[in-house]
């Protein structure tokens, strides 16, 4: 599984589409200081689900909608499409290749999609999940991520490990069936209740 490449159109400083193919192995990013590297990065992460606007190097998330220069418009929508080869089926999804979309607008509404299908972000979550390639994932290594795995954030550390042994999944079901379990008895008891009241 690998990025085969990037579609950003309104993203940051992308005003206009913009294409980036990867390969199989290393690509790197070259380029003046403010030419755009990192919003790259920023444009993965966010297709990928993230919901904080300061692990985009943002206040607010509309500021990842590119907001114009002197001599270009700004534009009402951000989109970002990541393509991912999926020969391996490493993805749980029939498809040789996935592309995940999210767009947002200034009115602050987000849509996600797979394939072309528009999907919830959980369902993003969950196609990724145990992947390392999730926003919590460590495919994605900012400055904080590294000085989170040396810290004695044993919790940090603990996170990382889980995510590369594939439990994530098992653990984030795990809770999902408790919290489903817990609501059902409540709604047992509620019916004994009745039912003693009626008796
Ligand atoms: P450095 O080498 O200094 O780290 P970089 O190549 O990583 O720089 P980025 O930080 O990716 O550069 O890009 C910064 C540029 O993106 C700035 O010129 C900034 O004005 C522009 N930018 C960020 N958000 C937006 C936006 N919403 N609309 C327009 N331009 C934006």
């Amino acid at each position: 599984m690998y990025f085969k490449r990037i579609e950003m159109h309104g993203f940051k400083s992308f005003a206009e589409p913009v294409t980036i193919e990867f390969h199989r192995g290393i690509t790197c990013v070259v380029g003046p200081n403010g030419s755009g590297k990192s919003n790259i990065s920023d444009a993965i992460r966010w297709v990928l689900g993230e919901q904080s606007p300061k692990m985009l190097r943002g206040g607010k998330m509309e500021e990842v909608i590119f907001s114009g220069t002197a001599n270009r418009k700004s534009r009402g929508m951000a989109e970002v499409t990541l393509v991912i080869d999926n020969e391996e089926g490493i993805l749980p999804i029939d498809y040789n290749e996935v592309a995940i979309t999210r767009r947002m607008f200034r009115s602050g509404e987000s849509e996600y999609s797979i394939n072309n299908n528009q999907c919830r972000l959980r369902d993003i979550r969950e196609l990724i999940m145990d992947t390392g390639i999730g926003v919590d994932g460590y495919s994605l290594i900012g400055q904080g991520k590294i000085s989170d795995i040396v810290s004695n954030k044993t919790e940090s550390r603990r996170e990382i490990f889980e995510e590369a042994a594939g439990i994530v999944m098992y653990r984030t079901k795990k809770a999902e069936s408790e919290r489903k379990l817990s609501s059902t008895s409540a709604n047992l008891e509620r019916v004994n209740d009745i039912i003693g009241e009626i008796e």
